[in-house]
């Protein structure tokens, strides 16, 4: 039987991609062999975390309850991020059918090393999930691959570190897939699930055009190089398919809007904003959960009167994003949602005391799914994998159908649309 690896390109947006091709020989020997999504729409907002959870249940968050990178715990009052722990185990947080479970019903294995929530996933095997603190690599990766993977040598005590700083992120992705290659080769993963950072946190540094994301991109290509040499020299490479994708682009920011300021400074002292980028959620936190008459009328046009709002999203239209609009089992659907134009960010910094300040970051993501930056892009050959076929435009939740007809499972896994008919391909139609 054939075995599957699918791997997500943080940030590689299809115009990022195009700018930066030329230094990818690896990566454009898959696309031209085999098949090619040019622009793969994502979902809002274009957010790591929850666009990982579509890429695996296929659904939009109005089914997956994962609503960003950063939502607020009311009862709490402080915002939660996924990649917390404490907060981000899968199964309790998502009641929808992954690929995972999918894989694993069928009596195959699926491991996956550093793709964002998969903490506590049904049906995993070997999982390192993705953290950014040595001591949540420690207790919540699989044991016995930890204790392997110490005993060969493999520096996983340095994850933590490589992790939360991006000028580290390159010695992150060559660990994960230097990790990859041993799994897939010698633990045989039907499915092998993996997510690689450092284009990501250089664009966020650096910019759309620097040479730092230009090496960045040149770098991850060797180490895509590297694991399809290692695939090919364990006589698999006539069995493997490898399926690339990016979650999101990138675009260009100057300013930094620190919302909860603003908030404060214009009188919606019991409002919270929690940042997700170019979009940012507003929470009424108010002891009954509701909403004073009035309150969010006024919110809105005082947001809708400010150069940085691109819209705003009240409840009663939040299907337009796909959100629910009936509340969630956690509370963390938020009140309203603002989405800010190209050029700003929502800050996070809970010691701000200005509205406005120029921003750390060259480029942000978090928009909406229909912004040009946001797209993203797919590649993908193997033996069940058409060869020669350029699609135009995909959706990200097409991925999960794509994967569940590439590995010949029965399960439909979400609402999207499988990218070829597996027949078809094995019969060489286009
Ligand atoms: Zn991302």
């Amino acid at each position: 039987m054939n075995r599957n690896i699918l791997i997500s390109l943080d940030a590689l947006g299809s115009n990022i991609l195009e700018s930066c091709i030329h230094r990818m020989p690896n990566l454009a020997g898959v696309m031209d062999n085999g098949l090619q999504v040019k622009r793969l729409k994502t979902v809002f907002p274009s957010v790591t975390w929850a666009i990982h959870t579509s890429v695996l249940t296929g659904t939009y968050p109005e089914e997956h309850y994962i609503f960003g990178n950063r939502v607020l715990d009311r009862n709490e009052g402080k915002t939660v991020k996924y990649f917390d722990p404490g907060y981000c185990k899968l199964s309790d947080l998502t009641k929808v059918k992954t690929l995972i479970e999918a894989v694993h019903d069928a009596g195959m294995s699926c491991d996956a090393v550093c793709w964002p929530l998969t903490q506590g996933a049904k049906g995993i095997r070997h999982n390192i999930p993705e953290f950014y603190l040595q001591n949540d690599f420690d207790s919540h990766s699989s044991p016995q691959l930890w204790n392997e993977l110490q005993e060969l040598n493999f520096p996983v005590t340095r994850y933590g570190a490589w992790s939360s700083d991006h000028s580290l992120n390159p010695l992150q992705d060559a660990l994960t897939m230097d990790i990859c290659s041993h799994l897939f080769i010698n633990h045989r993963s039907d499915l092998l699930l993996s997510h690689l950072l450092s284009i990501d946190s250089f664009l966020h540094d650096f910019g759309l055009d620097s040479p730092e994301v230009l090496w960045a991109a040149e770098y991850t290509d060797t180490l895509i190089g590297r694991l399809l040499q290692r695939i090919e020299e364990a006589g698999e490479k006539d069995s493997t398919n490898i399926i690339f994708f990016s979650d999101h682009g990138q675009a260009p920011i100057h300013t930094e809007l620190e919302l909860n300021v603003f908030l404060k400074a214009n009188g919606f002292h019991k409002w919270q904003g929690v940042s997700n980028g170019g979009s940012a959620f507003l929470y009424h936190d108010g002891p009954d959960r509701g909403l004073q008459p009035g309150s969010e009328e006024r919110l809105e046009k005082v947001l809708l009167s400010m150069p940085w709002t691109e819209r705003v999203i009240a409840r009663e239209n939040f299907q337009t994003v796909h959100f629910p609009v009936t509340p969630d089992p956690h509370g963390f659907l938020p009140d309203l949602i603002l989405e800010l134009t190209k050029g700003y960010s929502c800050g996070n910094d809970p010691a701000a005391t200005e509205t406005e300040h120029p921003s750390y970051y060259k480029a942000m993501h978090g928009y909406s799914a229909d912004q040009q930056d946001m797209y993203g892009f797919l590649a993908a050959t193997g033996p069940d994998i058409p060869r020669h076929v350029l699609i135009r435009e995909a959706s990200i939740l097409d991925i999960a159908p794509t994967m569940t007809a590439v590995l010949g499972l029965s399960d439909r896994i979400g609402t999207g649309t499988a990218l070829f008919d597996r027949e078809a391909a094995h019969a060489g139609i286009k």
